[in-house]
């Protein structure tokens, strides 16, 4: 083990775990620290993303997807089954065993590329030290680095008046977890979360119900997409109530026969109302996590929403000491974080790597998936850019026909003058693998004529990028049905 590591990365996320691994690629001498823990209780690299994010949150819209298919669509493709049943431990069970499999990969790697890999708590000490607590008791050790990345990721927000109990009352981690599909689950919050765990437990069987602070739904996306998202989600039976405030949740026994469940009281524009769940999710957000970096004593500055302050280039106010993922500013998402690490290390090593905030995709993983990258129409229109916009509905295209899954759309957003791209949304099944092209076109700095340009397979989704391009000069073909 070297003396004085050339890094020290605090935490094995996708921020932290890619970063230590790209570093000792280029040569340097890496230790990670992570103190995530797996469904076992024990350490567990991979962060939120790998143990109770991203990939379990994947498993179960996979699962939910196949048992809601068996029941409702096969009908139609001349399909008949017999009496469908899902077995919701088997299905956990499943999801931990992808968990557990890629967690151990990152060991694996780890081992393969010499990244020396301590399982504890790591606090910051002056002089570019690092103290670690192991997670299995043991004496605390002290080590020392040129260079330090903090990776230390996030932590679900919680409301003061709806206490987390971790059975009835659960974060996101514990709606990855319930051995049952609740009867009745209420979720606080229908922002990505929400709307995905929502969707995993409303496919087997609950009755959900989303109670959303904001009277505007979906934000962040295309306002076409959120409003044509509102209506499909309702149709698919989703009870999202938009302007609505919590003001209690009281758990206890509910209903006539006195089962344990929590009794939540909110306000809305028509009024007070209150609503029994069995089971409630509290999907509000996620804090960025500094807990036990002792940030004070080190003088590691924070901004106003308690995210390590970093420049561009993820530097903190501290030389040497950098700041990556959801610890810092921007989207909580996986592969920016990812993306941070790789620039960090690179530029340690001395390249001069930096990250295309402009062309970053978000998906939320509903049925249809919704995906974008770049402006959407309400920014462009808040910065009075001229832009032009071409949109093509799924209804009028052919593999969407053949696939029975015909809601939705495509919109591309282009620069008027320069035809440059802006934007582009999808909604779509597999909305998540169509939004590459997009994310490429515009980390190329192509044009809507690119898109135009570029032959797309047929009959294909991504035909309806294409359309949506021609669209946007007025020229649609669909000659393809
Ligand atoms: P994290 O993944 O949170 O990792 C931080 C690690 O640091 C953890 O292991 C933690 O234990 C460790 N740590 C913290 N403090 C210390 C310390 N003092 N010492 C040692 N270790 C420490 N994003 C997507 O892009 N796509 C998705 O589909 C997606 N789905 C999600 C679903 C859910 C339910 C949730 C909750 C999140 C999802 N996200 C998704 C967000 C994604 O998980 C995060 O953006 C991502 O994990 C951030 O990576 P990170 O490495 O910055 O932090
Ligand atoms: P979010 O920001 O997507 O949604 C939170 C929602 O809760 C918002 O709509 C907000 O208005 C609402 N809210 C806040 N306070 C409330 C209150 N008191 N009462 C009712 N509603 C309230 O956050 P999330 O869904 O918790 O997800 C956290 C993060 O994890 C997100 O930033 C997201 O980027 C990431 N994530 C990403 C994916 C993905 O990429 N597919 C999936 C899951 C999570």
């Amino acid at each position: 083990m070297a003396d004085v590591f050339d890094l020290i990365v605090l935490g094995g996320g996708p921020a932290g775990y890619v970063a230590a691994i790209r570093a000792a690629q280029l040569g340097l001498g890496v230790a990670c620290i992570d103190g995530g823990v797996g469904s076992d209780g024990k350490p567990s690299l991979g962060g939120t993303c790998l143990n109770v994010g991203c990939i379990p949150s994947k498993a179960l819209l996979e699962s939910s997807e196949h048992f809601h298919r068996c029941k409702a669509e096969l009908k139609d493709h001349g399909v008949t089954t017999g009496d469908v049943r899902i077995d919701v431990p088997a299905m956990i069970a499943r999801k931990n065993k992808i968990v557990r499999g890629l967690a151990s990969g990152v060991s694996t790697l780890f081992a393969k590329n010499k990244v020396v890999s301590f399982a504890g708590k790591g606090r910051l000490l002056p002089g570019m030290r690092v103290e670690v607590s192991p997670l299995a008791g043991g004496p605390v050790e002290t080590i020392e680095a040129k260079n330090i990345l903090i990776a230390t990721g996030s932590l679900p927000r919680d409301i003061d008046h709806v206490p987390t109990d971790g059975t009835i009352v659960v974060d996101s981690s514990g709606a990855l977890d319930f051995t049952a599909a609740p009867e009745k689950l209420g979720v606080i919050g229908a922002g990505v979360i929400g709307l995905e765990l929502g969707s995993v437990w409303h496919r087997l069987g609950s009755q959900v119900v989303l109670l959303e602070a904001m009277e505007t739904f979906l934000p962040g996306a295309d306002e076409q997409i959120a409003d044509t998202a509102f209506k499909e989600m309702s149709r698919q039976g989703l009870d999202i109530r938009l302007g609505a405030r919590v003001l209690s949740a009281k758990i206890g026994k509910i209903g006539k026969d006195g089962k344990d469940g929590v009794q939540v009281s909110y306000e809305n524009s028509e009024g007070k109302h209150s609503i029994e769940f069995s089971k409630l999710v509290v999907a509000v957000g996620r804090k960025p996590n500094t807990q036990g970096l002792d940030v004070n004593e080190v003088g590691l500055l924070l901004d106003e929403r308690g995210n390590v302050h970093v420049d561009e280039f993820c530097k903190t106010n501290l030389p040497n000491i950098y700041a990556v993922g959801d610890v810092v500013r921007g989207p909580m998402l996986a592969h920016k974080a990812s993306e941070e690490g790789i620039m960090v290390v690179e530029r340690i090593a001395g390249e001069q790597t930096r990250v295309n905030y402009d062309a970053i995709p978000w998906v939320i993983y509903t049925s249809p998936e919704i995906a974008w990258v770049g402006k959407t129409e309400r920014q462009l229109r808040a910065s009075a850019r001229d832009y032009k916009v071409g949109v093509f509905p799924l209804s009028a295209n052919g593999r969407a026909r053949a696939m029975g899954h015909t809601v939705g759309l495509t919109k591309v957003l282009a620069d008027k003058k320069s035809d440059r791209l802006l934007g582009v949304h999808i909604m779509a099944p597999m909305a998540s693998e169509m939004i590459a092209e997009a994310v490429l076109a515009m980390e190329f700095g192509a044009s809507a004529e690119d898109l135009q340009r570029t032959i797309h397979a047929h009959p294909s989704l991504s035909e309806t990028t294409h359309e949506a391009a021609l669209a946007a000069d007025g020229r649609t073909l669909n000659f393809h049905g």
